[in-house]
């Protein structure tokens, strides 16, 4: 579907939004990298239309805040993803990967991938767990015809009263968005026959690192108080557990590599956040708000887990069908 046509539906369903036109991305920071995503984009939207059989229109809002939003209303979905977020990926995705790239434990491994392969493949896997994230949204307001508006504005969220549904619900997006940049990564390691422990260890663990660096840019709030049951999303540090927990279970269950290898890509991924974090000027260390949190956090998660099944919407309850019929297919 021409980019042109989706526009003039989300102006009418969305009158009042600001979307930039493909004659305007020379407002990106990047237009190349912008034109890139945008390809992605449109392509992900074809492919859900015809193998979902749902109504989706997607388009770059122009709003500077590193924010998306997905949008029911009736048949018609949308996706709006904020220039902001494009022109700051790139610049997160090329300072995390020259962190990691730069840390002594990474030169004495040597990790032969190059930069820029390393960058496009990075691009493309965090593209698609923010694109998959809103469209896990999607899902959740459609397997429902009682309410037939609504909307999920990821960053906005983080400001609103506490919801434990909004925190379900942004969980299981999570966990349906990062499956799928998990698969794609198993991907890439099958097609490009990857097997040397030490680069699946490195390209792991970058993953967990970039995925966690996103957490940490959605968020308006003060990384070092770490919340349970207040404001509409749930806190990054949450978050980073969940998705992490959730990249490794995918990957073990797919490849014949020792359980403790994958938590080794844990430890790697919290010690680069307590030392790339810390030059930000933060007093926030991850490694040590998860020790001195861990009861918490486990009860909290396991209150999640219990309350889930009450929401039958979820992604996760559907999730392997959905990845078959979009023909993402792996194991889950
Ligand atoms: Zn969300």
């Amino acid at each position: 579907m021409d980019y042109s046509i989706q526009i003039a539906k989300i102006k009418s369903l969305l009158p009042d939004v600001d979307i930039v036109t493909e004659s305007e991305f020379h407002l990106f920071k990047n237009e190349k990298f912008a034109k890139k995503a945008f390809e992605y984009f449109i392509i992900a939207t074809q492919n859900i239309k015809e193998k979902l059989n749902i109504e989706l229109n997607f388009a770059f809002r122009y709003q500077h805040n590193f924010n998306a939003t997905a949008y029911r209303f009736g048949n018609e979905n949308i996706i709006l993803i904020n220039v902001g977020i494009i022109n700051e990926l790139e610049i997160l995705i090329d300072t995390s990967i020259n962190n990691y790239l730069e840390d002594p434990f990474t030169i004495q491994s040597s990790f032969p991938i190059e930069k820029n392969i390393l960058t496009e493949l990075f691009i493309y896997l965090i593209s698609s767990y923010i694109f998959y994230h809103e469209l896990a949204h999607i899902l959740q307001f459609n397997f429902s015809t009682v309410n037939n508006s609504f909307s999920f504005s990821e960053q906005y969220n983080y400001t609103k009263p506490f919801d434990i549904k909004n925190h379900i619900y942004e969980l299981d997006a999570d966990s349906f968005g990062i499956c799928i940049g998990t698969i794609l990564l198993l991907q890439y390691l099958e097609n490009n026959k990857i097997q040397d422990q030490i680069i699946v260890f490195n390209l792991t663990s970058l993953y967990l690192f970039l995925v966690s660096k996103v957490f940490i840019e959605f968020t308006n709030k003060p990384l070092e108080k770490l919340y349970y049951k207040e404001y509409s999303h749930p806190h990054p540090v949450i978050r980073i557990v969940e998705c992490n927990e959730q990249i490794i279970n995918t990957m073990n269950l797919n490849m014949s590599i020792d359980k403790n290898f994958f938590l080794f890509t844990l430890k790697r991924c919290g010690d680069l956040l307590d030392k790339t974090i810390k030059k930000n000027n933060s007093s926030f260390n991850y490694s040590s708000t998860l020790t001195n949190n861990f009861e918490n956090l486990e009860k909290y998660n396991t209150e999640i887990e219990h309350l889930n099944d009450s929401y039958k919407e979820l992604t996760r309850f559907r999730a392997q069908e959905i990845y078959n019929r979009l023909g993402i297919a792996s194991e889950i």
